[in-house]
């Protein structure tokens, strides 16, 4: 098929409001949530089924044309974002929006791709159950693009990432058919588990139509409380003193540096209820049993009384649980009213944050005096956001390679949850093993031979 015959062929399936080729209405499929990709693609498709995907993947196919998977936009990484070519069709999950079942015996949803994140979760809520997969994009992200991302957020210490509450999925592949795993088995050993390749792929290996979610038990009492403490070092003993005392209900463990919370109350503000502190802690646990609230008291209490913690305060109601949430959600606010800023979402494993925050901060500062380190993160499964602000001249790349070579010393991930995308793609070559690359690599050749799905994201075949 000829290119220009394609967006008529794809209007055949999806039907006229189903296709967008005007520039205005093009503008949302050009650019990713922070703008700094652009591209320009031929024209963006919105199937309203699965069938309908499939129909789009084998014309695109004959067509000899690209296609982008495309959900919320919210990723970090300019993985929905098409090339520059005008030779990429978009894909937008954004009309397969059914929530197709809840079963609430066995704690599962099945949801299609563009359902919005937090409308699953609202769906769940009054049936006593939990969609555990928590971010500050929820209100725009989508399952597909959550699945195809592995997302993670503020209670994978608790709940994991999205990998671990995934039972099944629906997925059209790189040539046009549609794989129906939409299992609901919390067990299955029957081969390859298959789902696995697609689940963080970035939309480059097959298209996530639906999915299986695992569910949780909605906890009925949840106890929120912010420390401050002199060091990382100190952060996690209050971590290790927190698994003791109240072990698994612990759902939230977030570190703040002291900077990054002084930019928070200056530019956003809000204030922060403790003096002034190195660093901070964000503590969060939920339980559906009583006695929470005595058993998190007693703990800070005790962190308090051996001076591991130097001050702190509970939440003593709702409004003041979103209070404190919003210092934390406020951070990268703060930090983009400061100017430029070079951002690295990387994890170490938990016991080396102090020794890498003082390893990267040194390099850092002896490389680029004039930057400024906002870090915070989610230290209880050991992501850091390790942003830099910076002068607009200084080299970015030069500073993501510094901070790469020292995540990486410390058998570290550059990427921690925001993926590739294209991003990072360099990056991901630098810093992971050959063999690594070259399996991935044969992956993606048999999953996707003509290489149609998402080209140049997560890795550049060459
Ligand atoms: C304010 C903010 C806070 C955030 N916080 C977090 C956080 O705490 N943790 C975290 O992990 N992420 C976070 N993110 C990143 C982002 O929300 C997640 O990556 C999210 O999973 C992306 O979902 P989406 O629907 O917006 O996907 P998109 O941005 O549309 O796409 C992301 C990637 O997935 C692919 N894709 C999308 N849909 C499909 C599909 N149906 N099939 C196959 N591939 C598909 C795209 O091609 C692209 O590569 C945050 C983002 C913002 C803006």
């Amino acid at each position: 098929m000829r290119l220009e015959a394609l967006p008529a062929a794809l209007a055949q399936v999806v039907g006229e409001r189903g296709l967008v080729t005007d520039e205005t209405d093009l503008h949302p499929y050009c650019h990713d949530w922070r703008h700094m990709f652009k591209g320009h693609p031929l024209c963006a498709v919105l199937p309203r089924n699965t069938r309908e995907v499939a129909e789009v993947v084998r014309l695109c196919v004959a067509a000899g044309v690209a296609v982008v998977p495309h959900g919320g936009n919210t990723g970090l990484s300019g993985g929905a974002t098409p090339d520059g070519s005008g030779r990429q069709v978009v894909l937008s999950v954004a009309r397969m929006n059914a929530i197709r079942d809840i079963d609430v015996m066995g704690e599962t949803i099945e949801v299609e791709a563009g359902c919005i994140l937090q409308t699953a979760q609202e769906a769940v809520d009054d049936k006593g159950l939990l969609l555990p997969i928590t971010l500050a994009a929820e209100g725009s992200a989508c399952i597909g693009g959550i699945v195809a991302t592995n997302a993670g957020g503020t209670n994978v210490l608790r709940y994991g990432m999205a990998r671990s509450r995934i039972l099944g999925l629906e997925v059209v592949t790189a040539d046009g058919q549609v794989i129906n795993g939409l299992r609901r088995l919390r067990k299955d050993n029957a081969g390859y588990d298959w789902k696995q390749w697609f689940i963080g792929s970035e939309g480059t290996l097959g298209i996530v139509t639906a999915a299986v979610l695992q569910l949780a038990p909605k906890p009925r009492y949840r106890v929120t409380a912010l420390l401050a403490v002199r060091s990382p070092a100190d952060a996690l003993q209050v971590l290790c003193a927190a698994r003791l005392a109240i072990g698994e209900t612990l759902t939230g463990f977030e570190l703040m540096s002291g900077a990054a919370l002084e930019r928070v109350t200056r530019h956003q503000h809000l204030k922060v209820p403790l003096g002034d502190a190195a660093w901070y802690v964000l503590l969060e646990a939920s339980s559906s049993l009583p006695g929470l609230r005595d058993a998190t008291e007693s703990f800070l209490g005790e962190v308090l009384e051996k001076e591991i913690a130097t001050d702190g305060v509970v939440a003593e109601s709702a409004r003041q649980e979103a209070d404190l949430w919003a210092l934390r959600e406020s951070i990268t606010e703060a930090e983009g009213r400061e100017g430029r800023s070079v951002k690295h979402d990387v994890s170490v494993p938990i016991s080396s944050i102090p020794d890498f925050l003082k390893t990267a901060d040194e390099a850092v500062m002896r490389a680029f005096p004039e930057a400024r380190i906002n870090t915070f993160g989610h230290a209880g499964d050991g992501n850091l956001h390790y942003n830099v602000i910076v002068p607009a001249a200084l080299d970015a790349l030069a500073l993501n390679r510094l901070v790469h070579d020292v995540v990486v010393s410390f058998g570290g991930s550059i990427s921690a949850e925001h993926g590739i995308g294209q991003y990072r793609v360099d990056e991901l070559v630098r810093c992971r093993a050959p063999v690594e690359l070259a399996m991935a690599r044969r992956i993606k050749a048999a999953l996707d031979p003509q290489n149609t799905l998402n080209p140049g994201k997560v890795f550049a075949l060459r």
